[in-house]
């Protein structure tokens, strides 16, 4: 049981965003089954800085996100020369093709397509077959474009690009139809919201960039500590959100306060070798029939927030008993 637990984490913490995975596992399949590769690997820029990342990568019929991507035969500068130059990368060695298929729309770089493909022969037939698969791409690179750009396009729409986290936005568009959802079944539903202890104080005291980085690693261990059926999210500059559907108070006030600890004895990292503790205040609530849009759910998680920086911090405080 352990062990399945830990693969579903595994798998959970590779997925930033759902809609981009189901529709890069369907690019990779269609194209890798179209030439018969045995390795095919997307990379897509990604974040402020526009860096080029491997996203989802499929290996024996299998795709894997994030972490779980393995090492790839092209490497990062490879890849951005092949998008820079627009042109298709390849070369065969022995009995494998490698292909690098830059990926635009609309003008704009969005990453390129690396597939290993076996390839049987002698040099000629082997140069024919690497032409024919060459060509076949040539000729899907704008479908599959198009595909990524729309995955793309989604993922930046939800997501937090710093964090990696869902955004406010998707928060609210997502708490609507759970709060429906929770009013139609009589589920629970509860709200996390947490919040830095003195965060400004990180910021004049190492500077801003470490305190990005605080975020960052916080926003990591935030969604490695989850329930498979949790959403994460970045609320505002230092404020994160956890959405518990099927949760009641008590249950999301022991998630609480396991993040809480967790926070508490972590290190985090600072640029040099010193380390910074860093602690949260935990506000939870659990929706009730008295609160109308998913603001009020929200405020009330709010609400326990403020109660909890006032109890002097680094604690939890909870409201929004539900009414029998
Ligand atoms: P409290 O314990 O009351 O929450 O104190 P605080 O200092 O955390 O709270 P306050 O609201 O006064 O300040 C929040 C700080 O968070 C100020 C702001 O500079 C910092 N912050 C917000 N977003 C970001 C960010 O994206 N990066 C960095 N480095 N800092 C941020
Ligand atoms: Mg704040
Ligand atoms: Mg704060």
């Amino acid at each position: 049981m352990e062990l399945l637990t830990a693969m579903r984490e595994v798998s959970r913490l590779a997925s930033d965003d759902v809609r981009f995975e189901r529709i890069a596992t369907d690019i990779l399949k269609i194209v890798g089954e179209l030439v018969e590769a045995r390795e095919l690997t997307l990379f897509v820029f990604q974040g402020p800085e526009h860096k080029l990342v491997p996203q989802a990568q499929r290996i024996d019929g299998e795709t894997l996100f994030g972490p779980r991507i393995g090492p790839v035969r092209a490497d990062v500068e490879q890849v951005r020369q092949a998008v820079e130059h627009r042109t298709i990368l390849r070369s065969v060695e022995h009995e494998l093709l490698d292909i690098l298929l830059p990926l635009t729309a609309d003008q704009e770089p969005l990453g390129a397509l690396h597939l290993s493909v076996p390839i049987e022969g002698d040099a000629t037939e082997r140069t024919e077959r690497a032409e024919l698969i060459e060509g076949v791409l040539t000729d899907v690179a704008s479908h599959v474009s198009l595909a990524v750009k729309t995955a793309a396009l989604h993922t930046r729409a939800v997501m937090d690009g710093a964090t990696r986290l869902y955004n406010k936005a998707h928060l609210m568009t997502t708490l609507t139809d759970e709060m429906a959802s929770a009013r139609r079944t009589g589920a629970s539903l509860s709200l996390v919201m947490l919040d830095i202890d003195h965060f400004k104080l990180v910021n004049d005291t190492f500077g801003h960039p470490t305190g990005d980085k605080v975020l960052v690693e916080l926003a990591g261990q935030l969604k490695r500590n989850l329930r498979r059926d949790d959403t994460a999210y970045r609320y505002g500059g230092e404020e994160m959100v956890v959405l518990l559907p099927g949760a009641a108070l008590a249950s999301a006030e022991g998630l609480a306060e396991r993040l809480r600890k967790r926070v508490e004895t972590r290190k985090f990292r600072t640029a040099g070798r010193e380390s910074i503790d860093i602690t949260v205040s935990v506000g939870v609530a659990e929706l009730t029939d008295a609160m109308k849009g998913p603001e009020g759910l929200i405020a009330a998680a709010d609400e326990a927030l403020y109660a909890a920086k006032n109890a002097g911090r680094n604690c939890v405080r909870t409201s929004g008993k539900k009414e029998t």
